[in-house]
């Protein structure tokens, strides 16, 4: 069910506006994306279709709080595909950016990011497996460089939204 007070009219010229959103318009609803989408294809949720009809919609807060949106792995089969030329695989990046700000993302990559603020890699080497490499020989892998990550990520403002509420400031609710 909609709401009339869930739909924001002017968002998907938001979208418009943002680099990657340019060609949203574009989409006639046919659902190659989501036919060719190799994620949809073993999840029962995740339709890239789906997300940009909400979007077209303007069903800003259903869109950006959506867990589905975080499960595209950008793969990029669905622009190549889309016989209208919608960048769809960057319309869900800006969507993704979008909720970012507003506080919406999943915990599994707020875990990520704080692992690659302290090591400088997205994931920990465990003990074992480089005493493992060392056993077998292996050269020593490459230290991150957690500074450099920092700063980075101070200048996208990251640790402002990471420290956001799921949903802060979204159509003034929460
Ligand atoms: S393939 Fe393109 S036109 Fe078709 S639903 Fe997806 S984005 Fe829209
Ligand atoms: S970029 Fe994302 S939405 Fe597009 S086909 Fe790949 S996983 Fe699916």
């Amino acid at each position: 069910m909609i709401r009339a007070y869930e739909i924001d009219p002017k968002f998907k010229y938001e979208l418009q506006k943002i680099p990657g959103g340019e060609k949203i318009l574009k989409c006639f609803q046919c659902g190659t994306c989501t036919s060719d989408c190799p994620v949809a294809r073993f999840s029962d949720s995740y339709r890239p279709r789906t997300l940009l009809h909400m979007a077209h919609l303007g069903l800003k807060d259903r869109v950006l709080s959506s867990d589905t949106l975080w499960l595209c792995a950008a793969c990029f089969k669905c622009t190549d595909r889309c016989p209208q030329d919608v960048e769809v695989a960057d319309v869900i990046r800006v969507l993704r950016n979008l909720a970012a700000e507003k506080g919406y993302i999943p915990q599994v990559f707020k875990d990520q990011a704080r692992t690659l603020v302290e090591t400088g890699c997205a994931f920990r080497i465990p003990d074992l497996r480089i005493k493992k490499r060392e056993s077998q020989g292996l050269p020593p892998l490459p230290k991150g460089n957690p500074k450099s990550v920092k700063r980075t990520l101070k200048d996208v403002k990251f640790f402002e939204h990471l420290q956001k509420s799921a949903g802060e400031n979204l159509n003034g609710r929460q």
